[in-house]
């Protein structure tokens, strides 16, 4: 597996987790606006630490390997700042 295909599942997984903690923060606020309850509280605040935690992740989780550059936003097929090939590269990052 290249850093680039590790680098795409691993923004999925975030995705994917950002999903769910957008559903529970969804419905665990609109139990606790009707049924009042420290538990609900509980749970959308979390969720919301959650969404935060995930965006946090998608900003700042994939770094190039070599300079450490942080790969904003979409993840490029090169390095911006070095022009390391991260599709080419293997996670072991044994080839770098
Ligand atoms: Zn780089």
């Amino acid at each position: 597996m290249t850093v680039y295909d590790s680098f795409r599942y691993r923004k999925g997984m975030v995705l994917l987790g950002m999903f769910f903690a957008f559903l529970l923060f969804l419905v665990s606020g609109a139990l606790s606006r009707n049924y009042p309850s420290a538990i609900f509280t509980l749970l959308t605040f979390t969720s919301l630490a959650g969404l935060i935690a995930g965006a946090y992740l998608l900003r700042f989780s994939c770094r190039c390997p070599r300079c450490q550059n942080v790969l904003k936003n979409d993840i490029p097929v090169s390095c911006p700042n070095c022009g390391l090939n991260l599709s080419a590269v293997d996670r072991d990052q044994s080839n770098i």
